[in-house]
């Protein structure tokens, strides 16, 4: 087993992160931290690394991406989810091969590992037919790129069009045009991750799968249930998006008669490997059923931003017990996959809830959120997420010598605000050195990205088509989005807009 001394580094330790003016050896046997012991006192070792100005920091879980998006970054701006969300799933996709989505998935990884994290959820949608080489190009970007991923499907079993309210108002042309948009079926997609989980369980292989359902209101009951117990029987995370937006608690009582977490805790999907996505507009019934199942919300600060959708009643999950996980979103809505950037529009965005700045979080809570509240969510328990022994290795180190920590008085506070300032020397995942002296060590970064661009240049006419396709259903859905401004939701909602 391979035994690597991270030597002199600055450390963030334990579950508590307690930071002390002191240098450590950060010994990593194989996957994991074997030891941590005063500076210069490690002498066996096959690889020493000098971290002597760095801070090591459990490197951040990105709990929530689609690679799907990385090719559409910054071709919408101020659209809220529902009229935005058809350029992303558009009525005439962009044709993108295996190679392209193997280079899109290594573009997510790439920006992951500069930004602070080493981890990453990717909701892909498949789009209208499983295709096994993009999803192995997929699998096999987060496998050369050296990143912690765990990849699931956005698998729903109803047509895209009838996940909103008042479809009645569309026309009826056109939502018979969407309806009949090809997609894989409920059984297809439930063989896809069974398939796949047989030799990609996450917690055996640094890329693994997990269960995505997409959204409780793009699925049947028996598909939801069906998926709750595939992820049961193979052990592995489940995610799905709920109450993003005040369309979806307007759409949980037109199809449920009840908001979405409340319809979820009645039908007994929620668990602690229950992971909601956004989970934004939520009522203290909700939150009380979260807390019960010992469920995970992954929050989106970023996403909720860009998007308008509104800010997370953060402080009160917290308070019910709650598992908080960061995420950044899909690159179309938010631009930015940077979980720095999340972890301090997370600790900022909680600043604006609540004129009592006894609920504010801090940047100690946020980063906690953004490390452990991931590696809970995810199925990892305390093995990740952490510095301190038997932990897997998956470290950050920034350089103490750069702007955001000169002077330094509290490296949390500092790598939090500073956000994307701070300046990356070194990453490890699993124990495998992923980027060192501020270069990535197993792919060629700059012949990938001009690859990326010479790519997309050829596909301009592509891009312009699915754009144009888009107009019809924009036009349509700006008018459903109107209507449902007028429907009323449960007063006791978080208020999650400012009007
Ligand atoms: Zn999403």
């Amino acid at each position: 087993m391979s035994r690597t001394v991270l030597r002199g580094a600055y450390a963030l330790q334990g579950a508590e992160m307690v930071f002390e003016r002191r240098p450590l050896d950060v010994v990593v046997e194989g996957e994991q931290i074997a030891a941590i012991e005063a500076a210069n006192t490690v002498r066996e070792a096959d690889h020493v690394v000098d971290l002597s100005r760095c801070l090591l920091v459990p490197g951040l879980i990105n709990g929530h991406l689609h690679s799907h998006e990385h090719f559409h970054r910054g071709r919408t701006e101020n659209l809220p989810l529902e009229v935005w969300q058809h350029y992303v799933r558009p009525p005439v996709a962009v044709p993108f091969t295996p190679r392209h989505v193997y280079l899109r998935a290594a573009l997510g990884a790439i920006e992951t590992l500069r930004t602070g994290g080493t981890c990453l959820v990717d909701d892909m949608a498949v789009g209208g037919a499983i295709d096994r080489g993009q999803i192995d190009a997929v699998l096999q970007g987060y496998d050369d790129v050296g990143v912690r991923a765990l990849l699931g499907f956005a698998m729903m079993d109803r047509p895209l069009v009838d996940n909103f309210p008042f479809v009645d108002t569309l026309p009826n042309e056109l939502v018979a045009r969407m309806r009949a948009l090809p997609r894989p079926t409920a059984a297809e997609y439930l063989a896809l991750v069974r398939d796949l989980a047989r030799s990609r369980h996450p917690r055996a292989r640094r890329v693994g799968v997990l269960v995505s359902a997409s959204a409780p209101q793009r699925c049947t009951q028996e598909f939801l249930l069906a998926c709750r117990r595939l992820a049961d029987e193979l052990d592995v995370p489940m995610i799905t998006h709920v109450q993003e937006t005040r369309m979806q608690v307007v759409t949980g009582q037109r199809f449920y008669g009840a908001p979405i977490v409340e319809y979820l805790a009645n039908i007994g999907f929620l668990s602690p490997r229950t992971s909601l996505i956004h989970a934004v507009w939520l009522n203290p019934r909700e939150i009380r059923a979260l807390a019960d199942a010992g469920a995970t919300v992954q929050h989106n600060p970023w996403s909720n931003l860009t998007l308008g959708s509104g800010v997370q009643p953060t402080r009160a999950l917290v308070d019910a017990g709650v598992n908080v996980s960061l995420g950044s979103d899909g690159a179309c809505s938010t631009v930015s996959l940077n979980m720095l950037q999340v972890a301090g529009a997370a600790a900022a965005l909680s600043k604006v809830r609540d004129a009592d700045y006894a609920t504010w979080l801090s940047a100690h809570e946020v980063l906690a959120a953004g490390t452990q509240g991931g590696a809970r969510a995810l199925g990892f328990g305390a093995a990740l997420g952490v510095i301190e022994r038997g932990a897997l290795a998956d470290l950050v180190a920034y350089r103490l010598d750069s702007v955001p920590f000169t002077p330094l008085h509290d490296p949390v506070r500092q790598l939090i605000y500073a956000e994307r300032g701070a300046d990356i020397d070194f990453v490890m995942v699993n124990g495998e050195v992923a980027l060192r002296d501020g270069r990535l060590t197993r792919v060629d970064e700059p012949q990938l990205l001009a690859e990326i661009h010479g790519e997309i240049d050829k596909l301009a006419e592509q891009f312009a088509a699915s754009a144009s396709s888009v107009g019809p259903v924009r036009t349509a859905m700006e008018a459903l989005y109107r209507r449902t401004l007028q429907a009323q939701i449960p007063p006791d909602t978080y208020p999650a807009r400012l009007r």
